[in-house]
C-alpha cells in the first residue's frame, strides 16, 4: 500500500512516500519545499516529481494521504480527512493559526487533484483522548469550558511511538500490542503489572507526557502548543495575569503580546541569543548568564513535569528522550536525570555520550531500577503506520 505523508509547516511543505504492508514499511521517496506561502503549487510539483522520478506511474497510484493535523474543535483521533475535519480545523484556527489553515488548504488541494485517493487525518491530540477530566480540565467558568478551552496535548504521534517502542524494548509486548491498536480498537481493559514511562519529546517544540500502560495520563501541553515547557521561541506556561499586566505596562495590544509570546519568548527570549539550544549552549560556555538561565529553566521545567507524572503514576519504569534536543544533547539528559539516585535513576555516562545523532540506546546503568533510553523520532513513519492501520481496518 502506497501512503504519502504530507507535513505542512507554517512556512514549509515536506513529504514522504512509504510502501507499507502488514509487517514492514519502506520509504520510497521524500522531499520538500521551504519558504512556502501557497501549498497548491508545491503539491502539484511534488506529484510531478514523484512521477518523473519513476516512483509512481501517476498520482492515483497513491492509496492514501496522511496529514498530521494539530488541533480540531470537538474532533480528535485518526479519522478520514473529510468535511468534519475541515470544520474542526476551522473551529480552532485562532488557537493554531500557523497550522490549521495550512492543513485545511492541503486537504482541499488533494481533494481537488486526486479526488479518488483516501485522505486521513491523525490529530496530534489523539493520544490524549483517554485522559481523565481531572487531568484535562482548567478551573474556568462553564462558558469558557463550553468554548472547548481545556488541556489537549500535542506531539501525540511522537509520544505514542515512544509508548510502543519502550514497551517492545523492555519486553512488555502486552503494552506494545495495546498501543499499536489504540486508535482502531480503543484501550480495552488492562490488568497486568504497570508499565510507566516519562516521555520527553524535546525539540524545536517540546513536551513531557506521562504514559501508564500505554495510555497518556497527563501532558505538559495545554489548550494550545504555546504552553508547557519553554519552547524554541514560544513562551510555554505563563500565569494568565501576566498578559493583561504586560499589555497595560508596555502599552501594547493583546495581538502584539501574542506575537511576542509566540515569536520572541522561550529559549530565544530568555537567552537573547538564539532559539537553537546549540547556539544557546555556546553562548553559555562563553559566559552568558542569560544563556545559562535559558538552559537551566528548560531543565527545571522538564523535571517539574516529569516529577508531576512520576507522582501521579506512582513511579516509573522508563524515562525516554526523543527529538532534536532529546536525541543529541548529552549534557541536558545528564542534568535532567541528576540527583535521582534515590528514585533508582543511574546514568551510564559513556552510553549517554555515545547515544547521539539518530542512535537508539539505553543510557542508564545495568543496575538502574529506572531505565533511561534515547529513541529517535520518525513522525512521518508513525503517521504512515496509523494511516495504514486505519485504511486496512475497512
Ligand atoms: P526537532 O524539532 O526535533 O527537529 O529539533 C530541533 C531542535 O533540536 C533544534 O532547534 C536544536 O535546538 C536541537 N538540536 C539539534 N541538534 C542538536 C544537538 N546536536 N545538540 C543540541 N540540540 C540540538
Amino acid at each position: 500500500m502506497k501512503i504519502l505523508i504530507a507535513n505542512l509547516g507554517s512556512t514549509s511543505f515536506k513529504y514522504r512516500l512509504f510502501d507499507m504492508d502488514g509487517s514492514s514499511s519502506s520509504m520510497i521517496a521524500s522531499g520538500g519545499f521551504e519558504r512556502v506561502s501557497e501549498y497548491t503549487p508545491c503539491i502539484e510539483k511534488m506529484l510531478e516529481d514523484l512521477v518523473a522520478e519513476g516512483h509512481l506511474a501517476s498520482g492515483s497510484e497513491i492509496d492514501a494521504v496522511g496529514f498530521k493535523t494539530v488541533l480540531g474543535k470537538d474532533l480528535s483521533g485518526c479519522v478520514d480527512a473529510d468535511e468534519k475535519v475541515l470544520a474542526a480545523l476551522e473551529g480552532f484556527k485562532e488557537v493554531a493559526p500557523a497550522h490549521n489553515p495550512a492543513y485545511a488548504e492541503g486537504i482541499r488541494c488533494f481533494e481537488r487533484l486526486l479526488p479518488e485517493v483516501r485522505r486521513v487525518a491523525l490529530f496530534e491530540t489523539a493520544f490524549y483522548q483517554w485522559m481523565t477530566p481531572a487531568a484535562f480540565s482548567y478551573a474556568i467558568p462553564q462558558a469558557w469550558r463550553d468554548l472547548g478551552i481545556r488541556r489537549y496535548g500535542f506531539h501525540g504521534a511522537s509520544h505514542k511511538f515512544i509508548a510502543e517502542r519502550t514497551a517492545k524494548l523492555f519486553g512488555r509486548y502486552d503494552v506494545a500490542d495495546r498501543v499499536r491498536s489504540l486508535y482502531v480498537d480503543g484501550p480495552g481493559e488492562f490488568s497486568a503489572e504497570p508499565f510507566r514511562v516519562l516521555s520527553c519529546h524535546l525539540g524545536g517544540s517540546s513536551s513531557v507526557t506521562g504514559i501508564k500502560n500505554g495510555l497518556a495520563i497527563g501532558t505538559s501541553m495545554g489548550f494550545s502548543p504555546q504552553s508547557g515547557l519553554p519552547q524554541n521561541n514560544r513562551v510555554g506556561d505563563l500565569d494568565s495575569m501576566a498578559v493583561p499586566y504586560a499589555c497595560k505596562m508596555l502599552g501594547i495590544e493583546v495581538g502584539e503580546a501574542e506575537r511576542q509570546l509566540n515569536k520572541e519568548s522561550g529559549l530565544l527570549g530568555l537567552s537573547g541569543v538564539s532559539n537553537d539550544v546549540r547556539d544557546v549552549r555556546e553562548a553559555a560556555a562563553g559566559g552568558s548568564e542569560e544563556a545559562k538561565l535559558a538552559i537551566d529553566t528548560l531543565v527545571d521545567s522538564i523535571r517539574h513535569w516529569m516529577g508531576s507524572f512520576y507522582f501521579k503514576m506512582g513511579g516509573a519504569e522508563v524515562i525516554s528522550f526523543t527529538a532534536g534536543i532529546g536525541e543529541n544533547d548529552v549534557e541536558l539528559r545528564s542534568a535532567v536525570c541528576a540527583g535521582l539516585e534515590d528514585l533508582g535513576v543511574h546514568i551510564d555516562q559513556a552510553a549517554n555520550e555515545a547515544t547521539i545523532r539518530g542512535k537508539e540506546g539505553v543510557i542508564s546503568t545495568d543496575d538502574s531500577a529506572v531505565k533511561v533510553v534515547v529513541i529517535p523520532a520518525n513522525e512521518e513513519l508513525v503517521i504512515a503506520r496509523e494511516v495504514y492501520r486505519q485504511v486496512s481496518k475497512d
